[in-house]
């Protein structure tokens, strides 16, 4: 089941049908847009506003008659999810919104399947897949969604047309492989792609004990509404922010900063701020005097959530200068130091 017939959904539909998968199911609700041909390449002029999943359908078809092509012209919602995943094998998230990746992450592992990802932001790709019977669930990997306001989709933020390519390609894979039991899958692994540098890294993770859909005593036992859960939780208002380029600025002309860094090991291996000092959330309380609590401190984690909580924490407990830096580490990344790889 692909779910979402776009930039990563076309071309692992693609693959997947002449591959001869037997049957494949379509999800998209979109009409094609002219500005969706530069990614999407199996639309032409002729399909600009009629549906995605209509003539994927079509042309997956006509790639492999001898195949079972089912479009499902109906956006993923809490609501019928378990019923139109529930006949597939599995199951490819080709979205592009963050309450679509956490709606299908909950929907496999209630109903345990593989959850092949992938998303795309500019020159960056990452994929993985998700199984919470074989390790862990995208919940894992991401326990809490960035900020509502601090997210761009590629109409807004722009993508190179042919990552996505590669990234869906990715997804085809590791689908097959799944299919046919081949192979290492991405199970614990996070593939991140740069096409800038041309660079493949990746990142291992393990399944979170306190996972609240796949771990111990998981909490989430049904869908639950993914607009409410990735919009409400954003910083609260009293915590103090401060803007990557005005944090730059303020490093520049040489202010005396302690710069911590709230996220796990992993993703600081993979990026980090220069002279950033790390102490994970969890840690935070119990670690708290090993920091200077006359110092100005900024706080950063992925996207700033996290270190917004840190922020609370840090000033309840008497530092008298600390501030959250806004859109988290992602958005250093994209507004003052290109080199910082995104994930
Ligand atoms: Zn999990």
């Amino acid at each position: 089941m692909v779910i979402g017939a776009g930039g990563l959904g076309t071309p692992a539909s693609v693959y997947l049908a002449a591959a001869g998968v037997g049957r494949i199911g379509v999800v998209d609700e979109d009409v094609v847009e002219k500005s969706n041909l530069h990614r999407q390449t199996i639309y032409t002029e002729e399909d600009i506003g009629k549906l995605k999943a209509v003539v994927a359908a079509e042309r997956l078809q006509s790639v492999n008659p001898h195949i079972k092509v089912e479009p499902h012209k109906v956006r993923l919602s809490s609501a019928n999810a378990l019923d139109i995943m529930r006949d597939y094998d599995v199951v490819i998230d080709c979205t592009d919104n963050f309450p679509a990746r956490y709606l299908i992450n909950d929907a496999c592992v209630l109903l345990g399947k593989p959850d092949v990802y992938a998303s795309i932001f500019r020159f960056d790709g990452q994929a993985s897949t998700f199984h919470s019977r074989k390790g862990p669930c995208y919940r894992c990997l991401f326990p809490e969604p960035p900020p509502p306001d601090n997210v761009q989709d590629c109409a807004v933020a722009g993508v190179l047309g042919v990552l996505p390519g590669i990234m869906g390609s990715i997804q085809a894979i590791e689908s097959i492989k799944l299919m046919i039991g081949m192979g290492d899958p991405l199970f614990g692994r996070l593939l991140v792609f740069n096409a800038t540098d041309m660079t493949f890294n990746e990142l291992r993770f393990k399944k979170n004990p306190d996972c609240p859909v796949c771990g111990e005593q998981p909490t989430v036992r049904n869908l639950i509404d993914y607009e409410e859960f990735c919009g409400v939780r954003r910083a609260a208002p009293s915590v103090q922010e401060v803007a990557p380029m005005e944090l730059k600025r303020e490093i520049d002309v040489g202010d005396r900063i302690v710069l911590l860094d709230v996220r796990e090991p992993f993703e600081y291996a993979l990026c980090r701020i220069e002279n950033a000092k790390l102490i994970p959330l969890g840690e935070l309380g119990r670690r708290v005097n090993e920091l200077d609590r006359s110092a100005k401190t900024v706080v950063y984690c992925h996207t700033g959530v996290r270190s917004a909580r840190a922020v609370e924490l840090l000033t309840s407990e008497g530092f008298h200068s600390v501030r959250n830096l806004k859109g988290g580490i992602r958005a250093w990344a994209e507004e003052v130091d290109r080199k910082v790889p995104i994930y």
